[in-house]
């Protein structure tokens, strides 16, 4: 591919990951982000960002009238699954809102494909493990919904308009990019790697375990962490399938691994102890969560390069110390050499 990518969200975890995947084949990439959540520093150099609200037509419109482009990939939304409980309104207004218009304008200025960040908060409460793509959907809260009206939203468009998608549901997003450039820096986290690797660091006091009585075998919850930059490579695996058709891919390791696992492998990885604390369930948490990425290994030759969970950690961890208010200041450690000024 030679043509130019458009980035929404790239500023964001997953959107800086998948610039950096597309940077490094050389491509040409524009980001669109309002920094609202996202970080200027993210965006690696190389990109161009456009500073902006995507819904903004003032903003998008040229962006989309300079092209021609090859696709546009959205990862523009809010994101915390509590806030969308307690604002769903305001969730399915921004997200749908967002997504419609920007999939409007793609059709009007004839992109040819469409990558959608969506997501395993689609099924809700699954009934059937490992999950595959003919789960039901029935999404347990409102930042599930705004994706799933999403996804069927561009399968209309395809339907009218030929505009070809990948709607690619993450399962649990983690690690960091391994060279050190890229990591998770939400705030406030709510996030376990990042907090379990912050207590192990003595950045907080401990680690809130949300439930002991689940039905798993330590009974603590059980999900699938999938590494960001093998998020990142889907992205562009899937490019070749919109050639001939639109298709929906669920993205996990298909491993699953319970909070105290994920605590223990934290402790293996950083050589320090996590104090824990058991706490009560959390709402709209489910038991277990794990992917069945079978579709999209089989049709697009897509693997984990990051399947063990210690990986994953120990780029996490490599991220987090070296960047412990995220991308707001200046790494943590810088060698000075004496006499150098
Ligand atoms: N979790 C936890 N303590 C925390 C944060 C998360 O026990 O402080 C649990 C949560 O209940 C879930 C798993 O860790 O079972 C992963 O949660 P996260 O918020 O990272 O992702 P989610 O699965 O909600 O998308």
């Amino acid at each position: 591919m030679t043509g130019r990518f458009l980035v929404t969200g790239g500023a964001g975890y997953v959107g800086s990951h998948l610039v950096a995947a597309l940077l490094e084949r050389g491509l040409s990439v524009t980001v669109i982000d309002d920094l609202s959540t996202g970080h200027r520093a993210a965006v690696l150099p190389g990109a161009r960002l456009v500073e902006g609200d995507v819904a903004d037509p003032s903003v998008l419109e040229p962006v989309l009238a300079d092209g021609p482009w090859e696709a546009v990939f959205h990862f523009a939304a809010l994101s915390v699954v509590g806030d969308s409980m307690r604002e769903p309104v305001r969730y399915l207004s921004s997200n749908v809102g967002t997504g419609v218009r920007l999939i409007e304008a793609c059709v009007r200025h004839r992109v040819p494909r469409f990558v959608l960040s969506s997501t395993a908060a689609l099924f809700g409460m699954p009934d059937c493990l490992p999950i595959d793509e003919e789960a039901r959907i029935d999404p347990a809260s409102a930042y599930g919904e705004s994706k799933a009206m999403l996804e069927r939203t561009l399968a209309w468009a395809d339907q009218a308009h030929g505009l070809r998608s990948a709607c690619l549901r993450y399962f649990n997003a983690a690690g960091a990019d391994a060279e050190g450039r890229l990591g998770e820096a939400h705030d406030p986290e709510t996030h376990l790697i990042p907090l379990v690797i912050d207590a192990a660091l003595g950045r907080r006091p401990e680690i809130a375990v949300f439930g002991r009585d689940w039905p798993t075998q330590d009974g603590t919850c059980i999900r699938d962490y999938v590494h960001v930059a093998d998020l990142a490579d889907a992205h562009l695996r899937v490019l070749p399938v919109l050639d001939h058709r639109s298709a929906v891919y669920n993205l996990g390791n298909g491993q699953g691994h319970t909070v105290l696992e994920v605590i223990e492998a934290v402790q293996r990885v950083s050589g320090r102890q996590v104090p824990v604390r058991m706490a009560d369930r959390r709402p709209g948490d489910a038991a277990v969560l794990v992917a069945s990425s079978a579709r999209i290994m089989r049709e697009t030759g897509w693997k984990p390069r990051f399947a063990a969970i210690d990986d994953i950690v120990a780029t996490a961890l490599a991220w987090r110390e070296a960047h412990p208010a995220g991308y707001r200041l200046p790494t943590a450690r810088r060698t000075d050499h004496p006499g150098l000024g």
